[in-house]
Protein backbone atom coordinates (compact mmCIF):
# COMPACT_ATOMS: atom_id res chain seq x y z
CA UNK A 1 0.00 0.00 0.00
CA UNK A 2 0.99 3.84 -0.70
CA UNK A 3 1.06 6.51 1.62
CA UNK A 4 -0.89 9.47 1.71
CA UNK A 5 0.65 12.53 2.88
CA UNK A 6 -1.86 15.29 4.34
CA UNK A 7 -1.16 18.77 5.56
CA UNK A 8 -3.45 19.72 8.05
CA UNK A 9 -5.66 18.19 10.51
CA UNK A 10 -8.75 20.70 10.37
CA UNK A 11 -11.65 19.58 9.26
CA UNK A 12 -10.83 18.97 5.48
CA UNK A 13 -7.37 17.45 6.73
CA UNK A 14 -8.70 14.69 9.12
CA UNK A 15 -11.88 13.86 6.96
CA UNK A 16 -9.57 13.24 3.95
CA UNK A 17 -7.03 11.13 6.44
CA UNK A 18 -10.51 8.96 7.49
CA UNK A 19 -11.30 8.25 4.01
CA UNK A 20 -7.90 7.25 2.78
CA UNK A 21 -7.88 5.11 5.35
CA UNK A 22 -11.01 3.53 4.87
CA UNK A 23 -10.31 2.81 1.38
CA UNK A 24 -6.66 1.08 3.02
CA UNK A 25 -4.23 3.02 2.23
CA UNK A 26 -1.79 4.46 4.31
CA UNK A 27 -1.81 8.24 5.90
CA UNK A 28 0.97 10.27 7.61
CA UNK A 29 -1.44 13.39 8.94
CA UNK A 30 1.07 16.27 9.83
CA UNK A 31 -0.72 19.09 12.11
CA UNK A 32 1.49 21.44 13.66
CA UNK A 33 -1.23 22.34 16.56
CA UNK A 34 0.50 20.36 19.32
CA UNK A 35 3.82 20.11 18.00
CA UNK A 36 4.70 23.62 19.13
CA UNK A 37 2.66 25.99 16.79
CA UNK A 38 -0.88 27.15 16.73
CA UNK A 39 -2.80 29.58 14.52
CA UNK A 40 -4.14 32.78 15.95
CA UNK A 41 -7.92 31.35 16.16
CA UNK A 42 -7.04 27.83 17.43
CA UNK A 43 -7.47 27.40 21.38
CA UNK A 44 -6.85 23.45 21.52
CA UNK A 45 -4.70 20.59 20.13
CA UNK A 46 -7.45 18.54 18.42
CA UNK A 47 -8.31 17.82 15.31
CA UNK A 48 -11.12 18.89 13.64
CA UNK A 49 -11.69 22.35 16.37
CA UNK A 50 -14.31 24.60 15.41
CA UNK A 51 -12.67 27.84 15.15
CA UNK A 52 -15.82 30.11 15.73
CA UNK A 53 -19.43 28.82 16.04
CA UNK A 54 -20.86 25.39 16.52
CA UNK A 55 -23.60 25.28 13.97
CA UNK A 56 -23.31 22.93 10.71
CA UNK A 57 -25.92 25.51 9.84
CA UNK A 58 -29.03 23.80 8.05
CA UNK A 59 -29.80 20.20 8.17
CA UNK A 60 -32.65 19.86 5.85
CA UNK A 61 -32.02 17.87 2.83
CA UNK A 62 -34.77 18.82 1.29
CA UNK A 63 -35.04 22.36 0.93
CA UNK A 64 -31.22 23.58 1.77
CA UNK A 65 -28.10 23.50 0.36
CA UNK A 66 -25.87 22.88 2.93
CA UNK A 67 -28.85 20.35 4.72
CA UNK A 68 -28.43 18.39 0.90
CA UNK A 69 -24.65 18.43 1.04
CA UNK A 70 -24.83 16.83 4.95
CA UNK A 71 -26.83 14.29 3.04
CA UNK A 72 -24.11 13.42 0.82
CA UNK A 73 -21.74 13.41 2.70
CA UNK A 74 -23.33 10.99 5.23
CA UNK A 75 -23.72 9.06 2.03
CA UNK A 76 -20.08 8.81 1.45
CA UNK A 77 -19.14 7.61 5.34
CA UNK A 78 -18.02 11.32 6.09
CA UNK A 79 -16.73 10.99 10.05
CA UNK A 80 -17.31 14.76 10.10
CA UNK A 81 -21.18 13.99 9.75
CA UNK A 82 -20.76 10.95 11.79
CA UNK A 83 -19.12 12.84 14.94
CA UNK A 84 -21.18 15.81 14.21
CA UNK A 85 -24.66 13.62 14.52
CA UNK A 86 -23.44 11.96 17.68
CA UNK A 87 -22.88 15.01 19.48
CA UNK A 88 -25.47 16.71 18.33
CA UNK A 89 -27.00 19.50 20.06
CA UNK A 90 -30.93 21.23 19.70
CA UNK A 91 -30.37 23.97 17.22
CA UNK A 92 -34.13 23.44 15.57
CA UNK A 93 -33.31 22.02 12.24
CA UNK A 94 -29.96 23.16 12.23
CA UNK A 95 -27.40 20.91 13.08
CA UNK A 96 -25.08 22.55 16.04
CA UNK A 97 -22.76 20.73 18.09
CA UNK A 98 -20.96 20.22 20.95
CA UNK A 99 -17.48 20.88 19.80
CA UNK A 100 -15.49 19.63 22.87
CA UNK A 101 -17.07 15.95 22.38
CA UNK A 102 -17.08 16.14 18.80
CA UNK A 103 -13.56 17.41 17.82
CA UNK A 104 -12.80 14.97 20.54
CA UNK A 105 -14.31 11.70 18.84
CA UNK A 106 -12.80 13.20 15.57
CA UNK A 107 -9.31 13.13 17.22
CA UNK A 108 -9.81 9.81 18.89
CA UNK A 109 -11.27 8.06 15.89
CA UNK A 110 -8.36 9.57 13.53
CA UNK A 111 -5.34 8.95 16.10
CA UNK A 112 -6.78 5.15 16.29
CA UNK A 113 -7.17 4.28 13.15
CA UNK A 114 -4.41 1.61 12.00
CA UNK A 115 -3.90 3.35 8.92
CA UNK A 116 -3.30 6.61 9.89
CA UNK A 117 -0.23 8.11 11.60
CA UNK A 118 -0.66 11.80 12.87
CA UNK A 119 2.61 13.66 13.24
CA UNK A 120 2.47 16.57 15.29
CA UNK A 121 4.57 18.69 13.05
CA UNK A 122 4.71 21.58 10.50
CA UNK A 123 5.82 21.52 7.08
CA UNK A 124 7.06 24.48 5.24
CA UNK A 125 7.81 23.13 1.87
CA UNK A 126 5.91 20.73 -0.77
CA UNK A 127 6.42 17.41 -0.50
CA UNK A 128 7.37 15.35 -3.67
CA UNK A 129 5.36 12.66 -2.64
CA UNK A 130 1.30 12.38 -3.01
CA UNK A 131 0.14 15.06 -0.90
CA UNK A 132 -3.10 16.88 0.26
CA UNK A 133 -2.94 20.56 1.76
CA UNK A 134 -5.60 21.36 3.85
CA UNK A 135 -3.76 23.78 6.13
CA UNK A 136 -6.79 25.53 5.73
CA UNK A 137 -7.34 29.81 6.08
CA UNK A 138 -4.62 30.06 8.65
CA UNK A 139 -2.09 28.65 6.22
CA UNK A 140 1.36 28.33 8.59
CA UNK A 141 3.82 30.81 6.47
CA UNK A 142 6.79 29.30 5.66
CA UNK A 143 3.75 26.84 3.56
CA UNK A 144 2.09 29.52 2.31
CA UNK A 145 5.28 30.83 1.11
CA UNK A 146 6.25 27.56 -0.37
CA UNK A 147 2.70 27.63 -2.26
CA UNK A 148 3.31 31.06 -3.66
CA UNK A 149 6.66 30.62 -4.74
CA UNK A 150 5.15 27.52 -7.10
CA UNK A 151 1.48 29.56 -7.82
CA UNK A 152 2.70 32.89 -8.42
CA UNK A 153 2.03 35.37 -5.43
CA UNK A 154 -1.37 36.83 -6.95
CA UNK A 155 -2.91 33.34 -6.91
CA UNK A 156 -2.43 32.97 -3.08
CA UNK A 157 -4.89 35.50 -1.33
CA UNK A 158 -4.12 35.83 2.47
CA UNK A 159 -7.08 38.02 3.00
CA UNK A 160 -10.99 37.94 1.04
CA UNK A 161 -12.93 41.12 0.31
CA UNK A 162 -15.90 39.62 -0.32
CA UNK A 163 -19.04 41.52 -2.26
CA UNK A 164 -22.41 40.19 -1.92
CA UNK A 165 -23.61 37.58 -4.73
CA UNK A 166 -27.60 37.73 -5.83
CA UNK A 167 -29.41 35.05 -7.39
CA UNK A 168 -29.83 36.22 -10.87
CA UNK A 169 -33.49 35.41 -11.09
CA UNK A 170 -34.42 37.55 -7.75
CA UNK A 171 -33.27 40.56 -9.60
CA UNK A 172 -36.37 42.72 -10.94
CA UNK A 173 -35.25 43.72 -14.35
CA UNK A 174 -38.47 45.97 -14.81
CA UNK A 175 -36.16 47.91 -12.98
CA UNK A 176 -32.57 47.09 -13.47
CA UNK A 177 -31.10 46.94 -17.47
CA UNK A 178 -28.15 45.31 -18.83
CA UNK A 179 -25.59 47.96 -20.30
CA UNK A 180 -21.94 48.21 -20.41
CA UNK A 181 -20.27 51.68 -19.23
CA UNK A 182 -20.20 54.24 -22.55
CA UNK A 183 -21.71 50.99 -24.16
CA UNK A 184 -18.74 49.52 -24.54
CA UNK A 185 -17.86 45.82 -24.61
CA UNK A 186 -21.42 44.41 -25.20
CA UNK A 187 -24.31 44.44 -22.45
CA UNK A 188 -22.26 42.74 -19.72
CA UNK A 189 -23.23 44.39 -16.03
CA UNK A 190 -26.80 44.08 -14.39
CA UNK A 191 -27.52 48.32 -13.67
CA UNK A 192 -29.23 49.11 -10.30
CA UNK A 193 -30.26 52.74 -11.04
CA UNK A 194 -30.51 55.49 -7.71
CA UNK A 195 -32.20 58.81 -8.25
CA UNK A 196 -30.31 61.77 -5.75
CA UNK A 197 -32.87 60.86 -3.08
CA UNK A 198 -32.40 57.23 -2.99
CA UNK A 199 -29.02 57.45 -3.21
CA UNK A 200 -28.76 59.63 -0.24
CA UNK A 201 -29.96 57.48 1.55
CA UNK A 202 -28.53 54.69 1.23
CA UNK A 203 -25.35 56.51 1.89
CA UNK A 204 -26.64 57.62 5.62
CA UNK A 205 -27.87 53.81 6.09
CA UNK A 206 -24.36 52.80 5.22
CA UNK A 207 -22.96 55.66 7.90
CA UNK A 208 -25.61 54.38 10.35
CA UNK A 209 -25.44 50.54 9.70
CA UNK A 210 -23.95 48.18 12.13
CA UNK A 211 -20.20 46.60 11.00
CA UNK A 212 -18.45 43.54 12.25
CA UNK A 213 -15.38 44.66 14.12
CA UNK A 214 -11.93 43.04 13.12
CA UNK A 215 -10.22 40.31 15.79
CA UNK A 216 -7.88 41.90 17.53
CA UNK A 217 -4.91 39.57 15.58
CA UNK A 218 -6.79 40.80 12.11
CA UNK A 219 -6.50 44.32 12.84
CA UNK A 220 -3.84 44.34 9.92
CA UNK A 221 -5.78 43.75 7.28
CA UNK A 222 -4.72 45.90 4.24
CA UNK A 223 -7.58 47.58 2.44
CA UNK A 224 -5.92 47.03 -0.89
CA UNK A 225 -6.69 49.50 -3.84
CA UNK A 226 -9.70 48.87 -4.71
CA UNK A 227 -10.96 46.92 -2.31
CA UNK A 228 -11.93 49.17 0.30
CA UNK A 229 -14.81 48.44 2.23
CA UNK A 230 -18.34 50.18 0.73
CA UNK A 231 -19.22 51.65 4.62
CA UNK A 232 -15.63 53.53 4.50
CA UNK A 233 -16.18 54.85 1.91
CA UNK A 234 -19.32 56.50 2.57
CA UNK A 235 -17.60 57.51 5.55
CA UNK A 236 -15.03 59.74 3.73
CA UNK A 237 -17.87 62.10 2.26
CA UNK A 238 -21.16 61.54 0.40
CA UNK A 239 -20.29 61.89 -2.87
CA UNK A 240 -17.43 59.23 -2.44
CA UNK A 241 -19.29 56.09 -3.75
CA UNK A 242 -20.74 58.10 -6.20
CA UNK A 243 -17.47 58.80 -7.96
CA UNK A 244 -16.16 55.14 -6.87
CA UNK A 245 -18.26 51.93 -7.27
CA UNK A 246 -21.90 53.75 -7.70
CA UNK A 247 -20.94 55.99 -10.81
CA UNK A 248 -23.47 56.54 -13.20
CA UNK A 249 -21.90 58.37 -16.24
CA UNK A 250 -22.32 56.43 -19.19
CA UNK A 251 -25.00 54.37 -18.65
CA UNK A 252 -28.08 55.17 -20.57
CA UNK A 253 -30.90 53.66 -19.30
CA UNK A 254 -33.78 52.54 -21.68
CA UNK A 255 -36.68 52.91 -19.15
CA UNK A 256 -36.10 56.66 -19.06
CA UNK A 257 -36.00 56.70 -22.58
CA UNK A 258 -38.57 59.57 -24.36
CA UNK A 259 -38.65 60.87 -27.58
CA UNK A 260 -35.80 63.60 -26.91
CA UNK A 261 -33.52 60.87 -25.12
CA UNK A 262 -34.17 57.80 -27.03
CA UNK A 263 -31.89 56.22 -25.21
CA UNK A 264 -32.95 56.94 -22.18
CA UNK A 265 -30.54 59.03 -19.02
CA UNK A 266 -28.01 58.40 -16.86
CA UNK A 267 -28.89 57.77 -13.58
CA UNK A 268 -27.51 59.81 -10.06
CA UNK A 269 -25.90 56.99 -8.67
CA UNK A 270 -25.88 53.03 -10.29
CA UNK A 271 -24.78 49.85 -8.64
CA UNK A 272 -23.43 47.45 -11.44
CA UNK A 273 -23.51 43.55 -10.69
CA UNK A 274 -21.44 41.50 -12.99
CA UNK A 275 -21.53 37.72 -13.34
CA UNK A 276 -19.78 35.46 -11.34
CA UNK A 277 -20.29 31.86 -12.41
CA UNK A 278 -19.96 30.38 -16.26
CA UNK A 279 -24.26 29.56 -15.19
CA UNK A 280 -24.51 33.12 -15.32
CA UNK A 281 -26.91 32.11 -12.00
CA UNK A 282 -25.05 34.65 -9.85
CA UNK A 283 -24.41 37.82 -10.01
CA UNK A 284 -21.40 39.82 -7.87
CA UNK A 285 -22.32 43.54 -6.77
CA UNK A 286 -19.04 45.13 -8.26
CA UNK A 287 -17.04 46.83 -5.70
CA UNK A 288 -18.97 46.36 -2.23
CA UNK A 289 -17.03 44.43 -0.55
CA UNK A 290 -18.23 44.98 3.04
CA UNK A 291 -17.91 44.92 6.73
CA UNK A 292 -21.53 45.57 7.49
CA UNK A 293 -23.19 42.84 9.52
CA UNK A 294 -25.06 40.22 7.51
CA UNK A 295 -29.02 41.44 8.77
CA UNK A 296 -27.55 45.00 7.77
CA UNK A 297 -26.92 44.09 4.06
CA UNK A 298 -29.42 42.66 3.23
CA UNK A 299 -32.34 45.21 4.70
CA UNK A 300 -30.07 47.86 3.28
CA UNK A 301 -28.86 46.48 -0.45
CA UNK A 302 -32.61 45.52 -0.56
CA UNK A 303 -33.49 49.34 -0.92
CA UNK A 304 -31.31 49.99 -3.83
CA UNK A 305 -33.76 49.90 -6.66
CA UNK A 306 -34.38 46.61 -8.66
CA UNK A 307 -32.84 44.55 -5.53
CA UNK A 308 -36.18 44.44 -3.33
CA UNK A 309 -36.94 41.12 -3.65
CA UNK A 310 -32.67 39.92 -3.91
CA UNK A 311 -32.13 36.79 -3.12
CA UNK A 312 -27.91 36.75 -1.55
CA UNK A 313 -25.97 33.40 -2.87
CA UNK A 314 -22.95 34.66 -0.17
CA UNK A 315 -23.02 38.02 1.61
CA UNK A 316 -19.96 40.45 1.65
CA UNK A 317 -17.09 40.39 4.66
CA UNK A 318 -13.50 40.73 4.88
CA UNK A 319 -11.32 38.25 6.92
CA UNK A 320 -7.69 36.86 7.42
CA UNK A 321 -7.96 33.60 4.77
CA UNK A 322 -5.48 31.84 3.05
CA UNK A 323 -6.52 30.92 -0.30
CA UNK A 324 -5.71 29.94 -4.09
CA UNK A 325 -6.87 30.90 -7.23
CA UNK A 326 -8.64 27.50 -7.71
CA UNK A 327 -10.12 28.05 -10.89
CA UNK A 328 -6.88 28.53 -12.49
CA UNK A 329 -4.66 26.40 -10.47
CA UNK A 330 -6.51 23.81 -9.95
CA UNK A 331 -7.92 20.17 -12.18
CA UNK A 332 -11.02 18.81 -11.91
CA UNK A 333 -9.74 16.24 -9.20
CA UNK A 334 -8.33 18.78 -7.12
CA UNK A 335 -4.63 18.57 -8.53
CA UNK A 336 -2.54 21.64 -8.99
CA UNK A 337 -1.81 21.62 -12.15
CA UNK A 338 1.67 22.52 -12.24
CA UNK A 339 2.59 19.62 -9.60
CA UNK A 340 -0.21 17.10 -10.03
CA UNK A 341 1.27 15.07 -6.82
CA UNK A 342 -0.69 18.01 -4.28
CA UNK A 343 -4.08 18.15 -4.27
CA UNK A 344 -5.75 21.02 -2.26
CA UNK A 345 -8.87 20.34 0.19
CA UNK A 346 -10.86 22.83 2.33
CA UNK A 347 -11.14 26.00 2.87
CA UNK A 348 -7.93 26.99 1.11
CA UNK A 349 -9.59 25.67 -1.90
CA UNK A 350 -11.66 29.05 -1.68
CA UNK A 351 -14.71 26.79 -0.73
CA UNK A 352 -16.07 28.39 2.46
CA UNK A 353 -17.45 26.70 5.88
CA UNK A 354 -17.07 23.58 7.91
CA UNK A 355 -19.24 21.62 5.85
CA UNK A 356 -17.55 22.45 2.34
CA UNK A 357 -14.32 22.15 3.81
CA UNK A 358 -15.17 18.78 5.41
CA UNK A 359 -16.59 18.06 1.70
CA UNK A 360 -13.81 18.55 -0.52
CA UNK A 361 -11.57 16.90 1.98
CA UNK A 362 -14.14 14.13 0.93
CA UNK A 363 -13.64 14.83 -2.87
CA UNK A 364 -9.69 15.09 -2.63
CA UNK A 365 -9.27 11.63 -0.93
CA UNK A 366 -11.70 9.82 -2.90
CA UNK A 367 -9.51 11.26 -5.78
CA UNK A 368 -6.55 10.34 -4.66
CA UNK A 369 -7.24 6.55 -3.29
CA UNK A 370 -8.79 5.87 -7.14
CA UNK A 371 -5.42 7.16 -8.75
CA UNK A 372 -2.89 5.75 -6.72
CA UNK A 373 -5.45 2.23 -7.68
CA UNK A 374 -4.77 3.44 -11.05
CA UNK A 375 -8.26 4.42 -11.39
CA UNK A 376 -9.84 8.01 -12.22
CA UNK A 377 -13.40 8.77 -10.16
CA UNK A 378 -15.21 11.00 -12.18
CA UNK A 379 -15.96 13.97 -10.36
CA UNK A 380 -20.06 14.12 -8.77
CA UNK A 381 -22.70 16.10 -11.58
CA UNK A 382 -22.78 19.78 -11.05
CA UNK A 383 -26.58 18.81 -10.30
CA UNK A 384 -25.81 17.41 -6.73
CA UNK A 385 -24.22 19.48 -3.81
CA UNK A 386 -20.63 18.40 -3.95
CA UNK A 387 -20.51 18.47 -7.29
CA UNK A 388 -21.82 21.91 -7.65
CA UNK A 389 -19.20 23.16 -5.09
CA UNK A 390 -16.32 21.38 -6.69
CA UNK A 391 -17.25 22.38 -10.06
CA UNK A 392 -17.48 26.07 -8.67
CA UNK A 393 -14.09 26.43 -7.43
CA UNK A 394 -11.86 24.30 -10.51
CA UNK A 395 -13.38 25.85 -13.28
CA UNK A 396 -16.93 27.56 -12.94
CA UNK A 397 -15.93 30.52 -11.02
CA UNK A 398 -14.43 33.71 -12.58
CA UNK A 399 -11.07 33.62 -11.44
CA UNK A 400 -10.87 37.24 -12.17
CA UNK A 401 -12.94 37.68 -9.11
CA UNK A 402 -12.61 33.90 -6.83
CA UNK A 403 -13.46 34.74 -3.53
CA UNK A 404 -14.31 32.24 -0.96
CA UNK A 405 -17.80 30.79 -1.47
CA UNK A 406 -20.74 28.70 0.63
CA UNK A 407 -22.70 25.59 -0.98
CA UNK A 408 -25.80 27.05 -2.33
CA UNK A 409 -28.32 26.30 -5.25
CA UNK A 410 -26.91 29.14 -7.37
CA UNK A 411 -24.33 27.03 -8.35
CA UNK A 412 -26.46 24.23 -9.86
CA UNK A 413 -27.22 24.58 -13.31
CA UNK A 414 -31.20 26.43 -13.57
CA UNK A 415 -34.14 24.22 -13.55
CA UNK A 416 -35.97 23.50 -16.69
CA UNK A 417 -39.55 24.98 -17.05
CA UNK A 418 -41.83 27.42 -16.06
CA UNK A 419 -40.46 29.15 -12.97
CA UNK A 420 -42.17 27.29 -9.67
CA UNK A 421 -42.57 28.79 -6.52
CA UNK A 422 -39.42 29.36 -4.13
CA UNK A 423 -40.23 26.20 -2.05
CA UNK A 424 -41.12 23.88 -4.56
CA UNK A 425 -38.35 25.13 -6.30
CA UNK A 426 -35.81 24.24 -3.77
CA UNK A 427 -37.02 20.83 -3.65
CA UNK A 428 -36.70 20.52 -6.97
CA UNK A 429 -33.42 21.37 -6.83
CA UNK A 430 -32.65 18.75 -4.23
CA UNK A 431 -34.49 15.83 -5.65
CA UNK A 432 -33.06 16.06 -8.58
CA UNK A 433 -29.77 16.41 -6.90
CA UNK A 434 -30.68 12.93 -4.78
CA UNK A 435 -31.09 11.12 -8.34
CA UNK A 436 -27.45 12.91 -9.54
CA UNK A 437 -26.20 11.50 -7.00
CA UNK A 438 -27.56 8.26 -6.68
CA UNK A 439 -26.15 7.53 -10.32
CA UNK A 440 -23.10 8.55 -10.11
CA UNK A 441 -22.52 6.22 -7.08
CA UNK A 442 -24.05 3.88 -8.85
CA UNK A 443 -21.67 4.55 -11.88
CA UNK A 444 -18.34 5.53 -10.53
CA UNK A 445 -18.59 2.30 -7.82
CA UNK A 446 -18.39 4.66 -5.03
CA UNK A 447 -18.04 2.53 -2.13
CA UNK A 448 -20.76 2.38 0.50
CA UNK A 449 -19.71 3.67 3.89
CA UNK A 450 -18.38 0.84 6.01
P1 LIG B 1 -8.85 24.27 9.46
O1 LIG B 1 -9.99 23.65 10.15
O2 LIG B 1 -8.38 25.60 9.89
O3 LIG B 1 -7.64 23.24 9.55
C1 LIG B 1 -6.37 23.54 9.04
C2 LIG B 1 -5.33 22.87 9.94
O4 LIG B 1 -4.05 22.96 9.34
C3 LIG B 1 -5.23 23.52 11.30
O5 LIG B 1 -5.42 22.54 12.27
C4 LIG B 1 -3.84 24.11 11.32
O6 LIG B 1 -3.26 24.05 12.59
C5 LIG B 1 -3.10 23.23 10.34
N1 LIG B 1 -1.93 23.84 9.66
C6 LIG B 1 -1.86 25.06 9.06
N2 LIG B 1 -0.65 25.23 8.49
C7 LIG B 1 0.06 24.09 8.73
C8 LIG B 1 1.37 23.67 8.37
N3 LIG B 1 2.21 24.45 7.67
N4 LIG B 1 1.80 22.44 8.77
C9 LIG B 1 0.96 21.64 9.49
N5 LIG B 1 -0.30 21.99 9.86
C10 LIG B 1 -0.75 23.21 9.46
N6 LIG B 1 -16.59 28.36 9.27
C11 LIG B 1 -17.85 28.06 9.61
O7 LIG B 1 -18.49 27.20 8.98
N7 LIG B 1 -18.48 28.68 10.64
C12 LIG B 1 -17.84 29.61 11.38
O8 LIG B 1 -18.41 30.16 12.32
C13 LIG B 1 -16.49 29.96 11.05
N8 LIG B 1 -15.83 30.91 11.75
C14 LIG B 1 -14.53 31.16 11.47
C15 LIG B 1 -13.82 32.07 12.27
C16 LIG B 1 -12.47 32.33 12.02
C17 LIG B 1 -11.75 33.31 12.90
C18 LIG B 1 -11.82 31.68 10.94
C19 LIG B 1 -10.38 31.94 10.65
C20 LIG B 1 -12.52 30.80 10.14
C21 LIG B 1 -13.87 30.53 10.40
N9 LIG B 1 -14.61 29.63 9.63
C22 LIG B 1 -15.89 29.30 9.96
C23 LIG B 1 -13.99 29.01 8.51
C24 LIG B 1 -13.35 27.76 9.07
O9 LIG B 1 -12.03 27.99 9.42
C25 LIG B 1 -13.43 26.72 8.06
O10 LIG B 1 -14.75 26.56 7.71
C26 LIG B 1 -12.86 25.37 8.45
O11 LIG B 1 -12.23 25.30 9.70
C27 LIG B 1 -11.91 25.08 7.38
O12 LIG B 1 -11.48 23.77 7.48
P2 LIG B 1 -10.04 23.43 6.97
O13 LIG B 1 -9.83 22.00 7.31
O14 LIG B 1 -9.86 23.88 5.60
O15 LIG B 1 -9.09 24.36 7.88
Amino acid sequence: TQQVHIIGGGLAGSEAAWQLAEAGLHVRLSEMRGGGDTTPAHDTDRLAEMVCSNSFRSDDAEKNAVGLLHREMRDMGSLIMRAADKHRVPAGSALAVDRDAFAAEVTQAVESHPNITVVRERIDALPVHPTIIATGPLTGSGLAAAIAAETGQDALAFFDAIAPIVHKDSIDMDVAWMAARWDKGGKDYVNCPLDREQYQAFVAALNAGEKTEFKEWEKDTPYFEGCMPIEVMAERGVETLRFGPMKGVGLDNPHTATPDHPNGRWPYACVQLRQDNALGTLWNMVGFQTKLKHGEQVRIFRTIPGLENAEFARLGGIHRNSFINSPRLLDAQLRLKSKPNIRFAGQITGCEGYVESAAVGILAARFAAAELRGETLAPPPVETAMGALLGHITGGADAETFQPMNVNFGLMPPLEGPRAKKGDRKKMYTSRARAAFAAWKEGSKVAEPA
